[in-house]
């Protein structure tokens, strides 16, 4: 027996009661932050199983993160009970990749159909590929760039129009070679067995439009489709929803009356404030048009919030009402006014970090838990800066969609590896591999491979099998590809067998000698990628052995306990954790969590007591490039409601009068969006006034007390106050090197003024003259000349 109906609707008010029991026609839900559409939905799904009796395995429910779904999944499960564990809640990409591995088979590409086991190609893949594509149609990469190339092929994919349309619809000769590129492009992925994100999309669509049974086969079966943050949906995803859930297909009308499927019972929520990824194509349109879309849709609309206080809300709408053209919404809170936002003006952007770290401090020590606070800011470059104080102070946090552990060198190498062998068609794996660790096949080898295989119009792998007849091989790397052949066959055979994605790897890195090739390595960061191998090791081992793990495979299987999960759920996980997923469990067990930095794009649907908006700078938030563009202004503004409504009790807003972008110093004025906000919801703490004349030089030796008017500044003010004071103080002396010149070895850890963290690949030359090569990750390696640069070691 499961819960009562009472149950499902306990804590629930009026309309969002009737948006849980509202049945038959579509049905969207529109409202502001915080006002439960989440929750709304979520219980809906329990009311559908547990009231409806629907058939768990009948719901389809999308969400915007993997993270969402699971969550939500839970949610369901503990009202419901474990037979929910068969309904799809999942993005639409990871719904879409479910159905192309069982349908895909039906499509043909050249020389054969579509396999099930796909790659699925991330960003980086595809950037690899594009340029691949600009060298073969000897383009200049200058004025092609392969980024946008990609955007270009992206919004294309987004909108359903497909690189013969492009072609098609080229006007001009720099359209017809983005249209060119786009064509190779896809003939590369498709001679690879292999789907970019946008693909996974455009397929189902295409698929269900050209296979009018299979699309009938998953409308009879999903007969409760529910969309989370409605407002960010593109094209593609639109068509998706509308090809389940709109009018009954033609067949339909020439059956027999009792024979006939009425279309799924369509929920969709959202909030046209919150559209914030028109970038990538997301279309406003769909929600404001979802009644004209679902003629006979029944709209409910919810206006109290349930997350933050009433000044919060405040400067939310605030902020939001400078928006033109959108529907005024009466959203309020009955949780009281709270306290006063927090504002402070920082000299720089280090000073704001010094700021945010000191109040966090100060926070705890209060009783607040460090996984009670986010940060957020506009760029992902701008947490570098944050993650620097917190690594001295000590401070744990995460970096939510940072540099990422799936991204680092030898985490991809290795699922380089496992890709390849779970389909040796992808090329730009199979290429990534073949010579690392060195096996002596150099680039003179595989570009005469890749000739042959041009030629013969087989794949690269083939061609590797076929190499003996490939023109111009030299005798020594014929037989170093042979060596590599029976490595990749060798290891297929345990692929072949079923084995676990966790012995297989184990296997592959040692059979391979990469795992020797690093343990005989001197340089120190190959010690890291180690460790980092081994934790990917336990990754795949913890899949392994999760029995719900197999995301491809039929619920209803798993359920049964019919599937393992194999090599190629296991590469699939992988590939589909989004950004937003990165957020690790909390490592200690301990509720207490860590401080979470992230994106203001990340922050949707989530919520945090205590929210620090940060770069509150015209040029930085809003962008730049949104400065003198109304469309992009507005996209910004919803952003900053976004950021702004996160919060539940506590939110501080940042401002750096000086911050450094590429190296330069910029001054930026205050965010208009903080002139949005009532002026009377906001404490300063520390204004530019004060600002200015704190760290103004003639003023460095008579800094022991703040200005009056400033209010008390807090412990953390303090702390900030003496630091400009010192710099002021360093700026006011002579110009030679203020500091030690830092004496580094190899694998330390470094901050630079402006690479932000790094690690130490080498040191050449001593003293005065020692020049050290620095690797920051995603700005790649420097050579640095340490007695000028602004190194520190940690
Ligand atoms: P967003 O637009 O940010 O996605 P949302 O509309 O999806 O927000 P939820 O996340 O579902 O809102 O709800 C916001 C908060 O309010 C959650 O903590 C939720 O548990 C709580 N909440 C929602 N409805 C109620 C209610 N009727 N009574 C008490 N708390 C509620
Ligand atoms: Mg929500």
């Amino acid at each position: 027996s499961g819960p009562s109906a009472d149950a499902l609707l306990e804590g629930l008010n009026e309309p969002q009661r009737a948006a849980v029991v509202h049945a038959g026609a579509p049905l969207l839900v529109v409202a502001g932050a915080g006002s439960g559409k989440t929750r709304v939905l979520t219980r809906r799904i329990a009311w559908t199983i547990s009231e409806r009796k629907a058939h768990p395995g009948s719901i389809l429910a999308i969400t915007f993160t993997n993270k969402a779904a699971a969550e939500m999944k839970e949610r369901v499960e503990e009202l419901v009970g474990r037979r929910a564990r068969i309904m799809w809640v999942s993005t639409f990409h990871s719904a879409c990749v479910r159905i192309l591995r069982k349908e895909i088979g039906a499509l043909e590409r050249e020389g054969g159909t579509w396999k099930s086991n796909f790659s699925i190609y991330d960003a980086q893949d595809q950037k690899r590929l594009m340029t691949l594509v600009v060298q073969d149609l000897d383009l200049d990469p200058k004025r092609y760039q392969p980024g946008a190339l990609l955007h270009w092929v992206s919004n294309h994919k987004n909108e359903l129009r497909d690189a013969e349309q492009a072609t098609a619809e080229a006007r001009n000769k720099l359209e017809e070679t983005y249209a060119a590129a786009y064509t190779l492009y896809q003939r590369r992925l498709r001679e690879a067995n292999a789907l970019d994100f946008d693909d996974l999309i455009m397929t189902t669509v295409h698929l269900f439009d050209a296979f009018p049974e299979i699309k009938e086969t998953y409308r009879r079966r999903f007969r409760h489709v529910l969309v989370d943050e409605y407002q960010d949906t593109n094209h593609a995803q639109y068509a998706l929803i509308h090809s389940l859930c709109a009018d009954p297909l033609e067949q339909e009308a020439t059956r027999p009356e009792g024979e006939r499927v009425p279309p799924a019972e369509l929920m969709v929520v959202g909030d046209a404030d919150q559209s914030i990824y028109a970038f990538r194509g997301a279309n406003i349109r769909n929600i404001l048009d979802f009644e004209e879309d679902f003629p006979d849709a029944t709209t409910i609309l919810l206006e109290q919030n349930y997350r933050s206080t009433q000044t919060i809300l405040t400067a939310a709408n605030g902020i939001i009402g400078h928006n033109k053209g959108r529907k005024p919404k009466r959203l309020w809170s009955d949780a009281g006014d709270g306290e006063r936002i927090v504002g402070y003006v920082a000299d720089d952007e280090h000073d704001e970090a010094r700021f945010v770290s000191g109040e966090i401090d100060t926070l705890v020590d209060g009783g607040a838990k460090p996984g009670d606070v986010a940060v957020f800011y506009r760029t992902n470059a701008q947490s570098r800066v944050f993650e620097e104080i917190f690594i001295r102070t000590g401070q744990p946090y995460k970096v939510v969609g940072g540099v990422r552990f799936y991204e680092r060198r030898e985490v991809r190498d290795a699922l380089a590896y496992l890709r390849m062998l779970a389909n040796p068609e992808d090329q730009v794996s199979l290429r990534r591999i073949l010579n690392t660790p060195k096996r002596g096949i150099g680039d003179r080898a595989v570009a005469c491979v890749a000739a042959y295989a041009e030629r013969e119009r087989i794949s690269f792998w083939a061609a590797l099998q076929r190499a003996e007849e490939a023109p111009g091989l030299a005798t020594r790397s014929l037989s170093c590809i042979r060596g590599f052949v029976d490595l990749v066959q060798e290891l297929q055979s345990m692929v072949d067998a079923g084995e676990r994605a966790d012995v297989v790897l184990e296997t592959t890195l040692e059979r391979s000698g990469y795992l020797a090739s690093l343990e005989e390595s001197d340089d120190p960061q190959d010690a890291t990628r180690l460790e980092n191998l081994a934790e990917l090791v336990a990754v795949a081992r913890e899949f392994a052995e999760d029995p719900q793990a197999g995301p491809s495979a039929d619920p209803a299987d798993v359920d049964a306990g019919l599937v393992e999960p194999g090599l190629t759920d296991f590469l699939e996980r992988v590939a589909l954790v989004a950004d937003t997923d990165q957020i690790p469990d909390d490592p200690d067990g301990e509720d207490v969590g860590v401080v979470t930095l992230m994106t203001l794009h990340t922050a949707k649907g989530l919520e945090f007591p205590i929210v620090f908006l940060t770069g509150l700078e015209d040029g930085v938030f809003p962008h730049s490039r949104a400065l003198g563009d109304q469309t992009e202004l507005e996209e910004e503004r919803r952003l900053a409601y976004v950021g702004v409504t996160r919060s539940r009790e506590r939110l501080y807003l940042s401002r750096a009068v000086v911050r450094s972008a590429w190296g330069a110093p910029s001054h930026n004025p205050a965010s208009r969006f903080l002139d949005e906000m009532p002026v009377d919801l906001v404490d300063w703490r520390r204004t530019e006034a004060a600002q200015t004349r704190w760290s103004r030089p003639d003023l460095s030796g008579s800094l022991g007390a703040p200005g009056g008017g400033l209010g008390s500044p807090t412990a953390s003010g303090r702390r900030n106050f003496s630091a400009a004071a010192a710099r002021a103080d360093a700026a006011s002396k002579s110009r030679k090197p203020a500091r030690a010149i830092p004496s580094l070895t190899a694998g330390d850890r470094v901050t630079h003024d402006s690479f932000g963290l790094g690690t130490v690949v080498s040191v050449e030359g001593e003293a005065d003259r020692a020049v050290a090569s620095i690797d920051f990750g995603s700005d790649g390696v420097k050579r640095l000349l340490l007695r000028y640069a602004p190194v520190e070691k940690l």
